[in-house]
């Protein structure tokens, strides 16, 4: 023993000897360490595989309806133990006579291919992380892009309107982030590092001059709007979310919110506040004055100054919201490559119900997916998508604004077959 240090000193550093190991490096997570129990994986692509068409429609029938036996006609709406046609799988109403499938009156109606085929392909859209390229589905399952974007954007679409919606009640955290809007018309073609020129002093810098023929004094011209919004690239858009947190502490937040907006303003951030969370809410933000309405719209309104700590000693912080954040910036950048901001509200409710569902096994996942997606009725935006019908629309919280297409004109229709 070194002199100096107790036999107190030497048990602690034996303790820590004991407990340093040099792998892991970091501990596991939370959610990591839920991934890899076993119940986990408790059905895969496997188990779809080998349904037999009844067995599909039953599961479907069991995710969106609770019941194979007891279901609403989504003819007239009466529910009740509907008479089952066993040779076409599709129900005839008790009430008004008129025959349904699984997928009647869905975002899924009309649908061409099988439905075992579309669990499989919703299944493994549902098993990705931060999600899942359209391409990439193209090439595991062997079907057109237009079917299996449209496919994707159904699902989407059904989560921004089935999942996306209510309000939440009990500590929330909201937050904005910049997404979309690169650059590269700017940057393009423009000497960057080394080769940078020397820089001038922008004119309206410059000291008033005097004008030689008539002698009188120039001042610099009007100096360029210099507030954020001048500066951004057309297609910045902010993301607002708004995140619950969760009673059990460090298994993070439950249920998540969010909105698209131009900027990051008073109307903006109370509109997402009023429309998402109870006038009972305890909310947490940073310092951005934006929020400064919160104290008077909500019972409690915490902020937290971020160029001091992330949280403060009463808990005040809104970590949850910022790592949403990080969430959809890793979809936006890293699987989808900067989606169209028409669609980005779709994409950022996608992100918002990968986030909530991370704790389901791969079933329950799927399940909860199809309950969701599958209680909104038919779709409103990518019905007849390959026939022109497209969302005119994106979706903002200043309000919906007609948004531009990187597609067809509008007006467009197919050539008919020769
Ligand atoms: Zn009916």
């Amino acid at each position: 023993m070194p002199a100096g240090s107790s036999p107190a000193d030497a048990k602690d550093s034996a303790k820590d000897g004991a407990k340093r190991k040099n792998f892991p490096l970091r501990g596991r997570t939370g959610t990591a360490a839920h991934h890899l129990k076993a119940h986990i994986t408790d059905i895969g692509t496997e188990f779809l595989e080998k349904l037999t068409p009844r067995e599909a429609v039953m599961f479907m029938a069991e995710a969106s309806w609770g019941s194979t036996t007891f279901m609403p006609c989504p003819h007239c709406g009466s529910l009740d133990e509907h008479y089952f046609r066993a040779k076409e799988l599709r129900w005839k109403c008790t009430s008004c006579g008129k025959t349904f499938s699984v997928t009647s009156g869905t975002v899924l109606a009309d649908r061409k291919l099988p439905l075992t085929k579309i669990l499989k392909m919703a299944l493994s859209w549902a098993n990705g992380a931060s999600g899942k390229p359209a391409l990439q589905l193209r090439r595991d399952w062997q079907v057109s892009y237009t079917t299996v974007f449209t496919l994707a954007h159904k699902l989407r679409e059904g989560l921004l309107r089935g999942f996306n919606i209510g309000i939440l009640a009990g500590v929330q955290e909201m937050d904005g982030a910049d997404q979309l809007g690169r650059r590269y018309k700017e940057k393009r073609n423009k000497p960057r590092g080394g080769d940078r020129q020397k820089p001038t002093i922008p004119e309206h810098l410059r000291a008033p001059t005097v004008d030689p023929d008539t002698g009188e004094i120039l001042g610099p011209p009007k100096p360029p709007k210099f507030d954020k919004a001048a500066k951004q690239p057309e297609d910045r858009r902010l993301m607002l979310v708004i995140r619950q947190r969760g009673l059990a502490r460090g298994r993070g937040a439950v249920a998540t919110r969010v909105g698209i907006a131009l900027t990051e303003s008073r109307t903006t951030v109370t509109t997402m506040a009023t429309r998402y969370a109870s006038s009972e809410s305890h909310i947490m933000t940073d310092e951005d004055p934006s929020y400064s309405r919160f104290a008077t719209l909500f019972a409690e309104h915490r902020t937290v100054n971020h160029s001091q700590a992330y949280s403060d000693r009463k808990g005040t912080n809104n970590n949850q919201a910022e790592s949403f954040n990080w969430r959809m910036k890793r979809l936006v950048r890293g699987i989808y490559l900067n989606p169209s901001v028409k669609y980005l509200l779709d994409y950022a409710g996608e992100a918002a119900w990968r986030e909530d569902t991370r704790r389901l096994s791969v079933g329950d996942r799927l399940k909860h997916l199809l309950k969701a997606v599958m209680g909104v009725g038919l779709s409103r935006w990518w019905r007849n998508y390959s026939h022109g019908h497209h969302r005119e629309e994106e979706l903002l919280l200043e309000g919906a604004r007609e948004a531009g297409t990187r597609g067809k004109e509008k007006g467009w229709k197919p050539k008919p077959p020769r």
